[in-house]
C-alpha cells in the first residue's frame, strides 16, 4: 500500500466521479481527482442543472399569457436572453464552486488537467507527472454525437446552446430524445420558430407510445412544428449566414440555427485504456460488472462512460455503490428496475416503470387505467391543454408495474408516486388512498 500515492484515482469530476470520491475519502481513502474541464461535469455545467433553469425562464411565456385571465395585468412582459443566459451561468459558477469546496472538504485533491490511464494502477497527468493508484475510476461521461454529413459543423450541441450571443429566430432541432424535445420547448416559448426533425418514426423511443403520442399533440398544440422521418443528409450555409438543412425526400428547411440532439457517446477515446487492455464494447462504452468493475480489477468505470442508463442520478448511485464496495466494507450493487424519469418539455413527461407495451410482452393479463383531464389552471386560463394519466396494473397480483404522466409538474408528481412503484404497490393501495383535492396528483388515486 506504501508503494501507492493514492488508493482511489478518480478521472472526471462528473456526478459519477465526485459521489465516489466524497464517499471513497469518507471512508478513509486518499483520493485524488482529475478533471480537465471545470468540476461538476455535464449535468452540473452544461446540463441538467441549467437546462431547467432555461425550462423555469420559458414557463414565464405562458404565464404572462394567462396572467391576464388571473386578474394581473402583465401587458408589455419582454424577456431577455442575455440576463438570462448570464444570471444562469453565474448559479452554475457558483455550484461549481460549492463542488470543488466538498471536495476540499473531504480532504480529496482536485488536479485540474487531463489524466490517462499508462497501467493497470497508474495514470499519467498531462503535465507528466505519474500517480500511482490503488484503485482508478473513470468517470469521464459521454459527448454529444455529431453525425458525419456534409456540413454537419454549422450545427451547434447542447454543449454550446447555454453560451449563445443572441437567440436565433429559427432553429431546426435534430433529433427526437430528451434534449431534442427539452430545448424545442424551451426555444419555442422564448419566441423562436422551431422544428423539431427526428429522423425516425417515433420521438423517445423507450417512453410508452401512448403518452409520447399525447404528448406530441399537447406540443403541436401549442404550435410546436414536429417533423417525423426527417433524416437530415446535408447542410449548407447561404450567403446570408443562415443554413439550409437537407432532409432528402422529406424538403428542405431554412434557419438561423441547427441545433445536434442525436444522442451522446461514452467518452472513452484517448484515454489510454489500450495501456491497461480495458475492455469496451462497440459502441466505445467501458465494459463493467455489477459494481463497476472492467475486466482489469483495479480499474473501475460508472456513469454514461458505461452507457449503461444516461441518467445523472444513476450514476451517482453508481459512484456511491462503488465507493461502499472498495472501501466502505459494504459490497452492494445498484438495482436498475423501476428508475423513474422525466423529459422537461412542454409539457413535460414524466415516467416509472413499465410501458404498456413492456408490460403486455411480460404478463399475460395487463389492465390499464387512464385519467385524460384539463388542469383546473388551464380551465380558468383558457387553454385548450389537457393532461394524461395512466397507470398499468398486473391483474394477477393487482401491482401497478408502470406509472406514466403528461402534463404540468408531472416530474414533481411522479417523484413521490415512483416510491410506491418501487415498493411494488397494488392498484387498491392507490385506491384506498384519500384524494388530496383538489390538485392534479389526485388523479392518481382516482383511476377508475
Ligand atoms: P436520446 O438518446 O434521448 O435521443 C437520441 C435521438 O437522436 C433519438 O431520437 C434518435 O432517433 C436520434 N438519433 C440517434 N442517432 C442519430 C443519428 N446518427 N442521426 C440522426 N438522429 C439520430 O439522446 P439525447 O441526445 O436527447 O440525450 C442524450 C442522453 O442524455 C439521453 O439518452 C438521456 O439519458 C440524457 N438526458 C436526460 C435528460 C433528462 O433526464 N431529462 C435530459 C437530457 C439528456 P431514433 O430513436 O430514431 O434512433
Amino acid at each position: 500500500m506504501a508503494d501507492f500515492d493514492v488508493d482511489f484515482f478518480v478521472i472526471g469530476a462528473g456526478s459519477g466521479g465526485v459521489r465516489a470520491a466524497r464517499i471513497a475519502a469518507s471512508h478513509g481513502a486518499r483520493v485524488a481527482v482529475a478533471e480537465e474541464y471545470r468540476v461538476g461535469g455535464t449535468c452540473v455545467i452544461r446540463g441538467c442543472v441549467p437546462k431547467k433553469m432555461l425550462v423555469y425562464a420559458s414557463h414565464f411565456a405562458e404565464d404572462l399569457a394567462d396572467a391576464a385571465r388571473f386578474g394581473w395585468d402583465a401587458a408589455g412582459a419582454r424577456f431577455n436572453w442575455s440576463r438570462l443566459r448570464d444570471n444562469v451561468a453565474a448559479e452554475v459558477d457558483r455550484l461549481e464552486g460549492l463542488y470543488g469546496q466538498t471536495l476540499a472538504n473531504h480532504q480529496v485533491e482536485v488536479l485540474r488537467e487531463r489524466a490517462t490511464i499508462s497501467g493497470a494502477q497508474q495514470v499519467t497527468l498531462a503535465s507528466g507527472r505519474i500517480v500511482r493508484a490503488r484503485h482508478i475510476l473513470i468517470a469521464t461521461g459521454a459527448r454529444p454525437n455529431v453525425p458525419h454529413v456534409p456540413g454537419s459543423e454549422y450545427g451547434e450541441t447542447s454543449n454550446g446552446v447555454f453560451h449563445l450571443p443572441d437567440l436565433p429566430k429559427r432553429i431546426v432541432i435534430a433529433g427526437g430524445g430528451y434534449i431534442a424535445n427539452e430545448f424545442a420547448g424551451i426555444f419555442h416559448a422564448f419566441g423562436a420558430e422551431v422544428v423539431l426533425a427526428t429522423r425516425g418514426d417515433r420521438l423517445l423511443r423507450g417512453y410508452d407510445v401512448e403518452m409520447v403520442d399525447f404528448m406530441a399533440e399537447q406540443a403541436r398544440g401549442k404550435g410546436l412544428d414536429i417533423r417525423l422521418n426527417f433524416p437530415i443528409h446535408a447542410i449548407q450555409k447561404q450567403a446570408d449566414g443562415s443554413l439550409l438543412v437537407d432532409g432528402g425526400d422529406a424538403g428542405q428547411l431554412e434557419t438561423d440555427m441547427l441545433l445536434w440532439a442525436i444522442g451522446r457517446d461514452p467518452n472513452s477515446a484517448d484515454l489510454g485504456l489500450e495501456n491497461a487492455g480495458v475492455a469496451r464494447d462497440g459502441a466505445g462504452a467501458i465494459i463493467v460488472d455489477g459494481h463497476g468493475t472492467t475486466n482489469i480489477p483495479t480499474i473501475h468505470a460508472v456513469g454514461d462512460v458505461t452507457n449503461r442508463v444516461q441518467l445523472t442520478p444513476v450514476a451517482i448511485r453508481e459512484g456511491h455503490a462503488l465507493a461502499d464496495h472498495l472501501f466502505g466494507g459494504n459490497s452492494r450493487t445498484i438495482d436498475y428496475a423501476d428508475i423513474p424519469s422525466a423529459v422537461f418539455a412542454n409539457p413535460p413527461l414524466a415516467a416509472v416503470g413499465l410501458t404498456e407495451e413492456a408490460a403486455r410482452a411480460q404478463f399475460a393479463d395487463v389492465a390499464v387505467y387512464r385519467s385524460n383531464f384539463k388542469p383546473m389552471k388551464h380551465s380558468l386560463a383558457g387553454r385548450d391543454e389537457r393532461a394524461l394519466y395512466k397507470m398499468v396494473v398486473d391483474n394477477a397480483s393487482g401491482r401497478v408495474l408502470g406509472l406514466h404522466m403528461v402534463g404540468p409538474d408531472s416530474a414533481e408528481i411522479l417523484q413521490a408516486a415512483a416510491v410506491a412503484v418501487k415498493a411494488g404497490l397494488s392498484k387498491q393501495a392507490f385506491d384506498d388512498t384519500i384524494a388530496l383535492h383538489p390538485s392534479m396528483a389526485e388523479e392518481l388515486v382516482l383511476f377508475k
